[in-house]
């Protein structure tokens, strides 16, 4: 099946994988979504023993059509690597009745590696498949970690440039730090003076802007995301999913055909809608559970109908990754529930543009049945973390936590006991202030390069090298400016 790549905000026209990849989001500002979802080539029991790379290829050539399998093979290799501490890539692991996937044995540490560590390789590729010319600049909005997965994946790739804005007092210090001390001479990063939504909706404002565009094409350049809105993003997430569920095949924790529950500690709603491809590609998943921090409007959103960001207060949370009130991939499933209608599609965002509110009708509704949503508290989130370690010895973050307490918490609301896998999207070391305090209050007056030795000695593994890097490296980037500036900042880095 050759499958082509709409917008949802234009079903008319229809592009490639590889042109999806290279633009980012659509001329309309719409978000590409494949005009189907393709079905796995294979039964799930043969799914079992593939190496993660293959399981990569076996779902990611349904999705990215245009490619070679040559060309596809070619990125999946340097892609999913040494860079990983292990080599099962995603490793699952059972704690207190909770299967793990663990997405954060990459470079960067957090589940954004899964992609951005083959976003590069797919962009490059589309870049030379269309003949293009022109120095691709990407441009990334970040709550912490897609920031500093994305500079790791661009730093020194021909070609490209990347820059990356983040919300100055909206990330832990080891993420800051991360960023500010990447090498590279493609890389730029600012601090901004405004939270994550402003920085995504700056940044979309700049990939909307056509005058922008003209200017950038005149000196050579063109615009790209490594956000996940951009498909590029989506589709490397589709495979963890479809692995998990092929391991717990194989270590014989489920049998062939058995229904899972998947629960997702979420922000841009990107992580879980992989999961609902991963659902309609074929993976027995019962139920996506959708769950949020206390800025916790998605979970209003799965309990009304009504997306309302107007009527609440942004706050900062020990998951920052997840503080986010405009959850940009949801737009793909309000497209898809929507019957794929671009109309309906495009008035609900205007509104959420223009007012800050839409609400879905009863029909739309009734195509969330897959969906269940929950929330933790900054209390309940550090209850977990503590009663899990103290059970089990596991150690978790702050974000995962939040996944495993909504977890609990659907399946004693519910009665539900169908296994549940719970995505663990952080490692501890990269919030190990939040962590540690709330394992003990004791450590709260601690600086956090103390506590990593401390966790390091806790949780009985080492020092993963991402944060051993940090540790005196140079402070390479010191840029900031206030969120109504960011085109500015580029056009001054760009020298336009
Ligand atoms: C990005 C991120 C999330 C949220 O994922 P989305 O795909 O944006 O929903 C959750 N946890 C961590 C640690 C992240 O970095």
């Amino acid at each position: 099946m050759n499958i082509r790549y709409k917008s949802t905000r234009n079903s008319d026209a229809a592009v490639t994988a590889s042109q999806a990849i290279l633009k980012g989001l659509a001329d309309d500002g719409g978000l590409f979504v494949p005009e189907q979802i393709p079905k796995l080539p294979v039964s799930v029991d043969e799914l079992k023993g593939m190496s993660y790379q293959e399981t990569a290829y076996t779902v990611m050539k349904e999705f990215l059509a245009d490619f070679t399998e040559e060309e596809l093979k070619d990125c999946i290799r340097k892609a999913y690597d040494s860079k990983f501490d292990t080599e099962e890539i995603a490793p699952l692991v059972k704690a207190d009745g909770i299967y793990y996937l663990e997405l954060f044995h990459g470079a960067t540490i957090a589940f954004k590696d899964m992609a951005l560590s083959i976003l590069p390789h797919l962009l490059t590729t589309s870049a030379k498949k269309n003949q293009v010319q022109n120095e691709i600049v990407i441009l990334t909005a970040t709550s912490g970690d897609t920031g500093k997965a994305a500079m790791a994946g661009f730093a020194d790739v021909e070609g490209t440039r990347i820059i990356v804005f983040y919300p100055k007092n909206g990330v832990s210090r080891v993420q800051e730090l991360q960023m500010l001390t990447q090498k590279g001479r493609n890389v730029d990063v600012a601090a901004i003076h405004g939270n994550f939504d402003q920085a995504q909706s700056g940044v979309k404002a700049m990939f909307e802007n056509k005058k922008l565009a003209e200017e950038l094409a005149k000196k050579g350049y063109q615009f790209s995301s490594a956000n996940s809105i951009n498909i590029g993003r989506l589709v490397p997430q589709v495979v963890y999913y479809v692995y998990a569920y092929a391991k717990l095949l194989e270590n014989e924790q489920i049998q062939s055909g058995e229904e899972i529950n998947v629960v997702v500690p979420t922000g841009n709603f990107g992580n879980i809608l992989a999961a609902y491809y991963a659902k309609q590609m074929g993976i027995p998943i019962r139920k996506l559970i959708c769950a949020s921090n206390e800025n916790k409007v998605l979970f209003d959103f799965f309990q009304t109908g009504t997306y309302d960001k107007k009527h609440r207060e942004f706050v900062l949370t020990s998951s920052p990754s997840m503080d986010i009130l405009i959850s940009s991939n949801l737009e793909r499933l309000i497209y898809q529930i929507a019957g794929c209608d671009d109309g309906k599609n495009t008035e609900l965002m205007n509104a959420l543009k223009n007012e800050g509110v839409y609400q879905i009708t009863e029909d739309m509704k009734a195509g969330l049945q897959d969906f269940e949503a929950g929330y933790a508290t900054e209390e309940q989130t550090a209850a977990t973390i503590r009663e899990v370690y103290e059970k089990t010895g596991y150690v978790m973050d702050t974000h995962t936590a939040v996944a495993a307490r909504v977890c609990r918490e659907y399946q004693e609301r519910t009665g539900d006991t169908v296994k549940c896998v719970a995505v663990s999207t952080a490692s501890p070391f990269k919030f190990v202030k939040s962590v540690m305090t709330a394992i003990d209050g004791k450590y709260s007056s601690k600086d956090e390069f103390e506590l990593l030795e401390e966790l390091k000695r806790l949780s009985g593994t080492e020092l993963p090298d991402a944060v051993k890097e940090i540790l005196d490296a140079d402070i390479l980037h010191t840029l900031e400016c206030d969120a109504g500036q960011m085109e500015q900042t580029v056009k001054a880095l760009l020298n336009l």
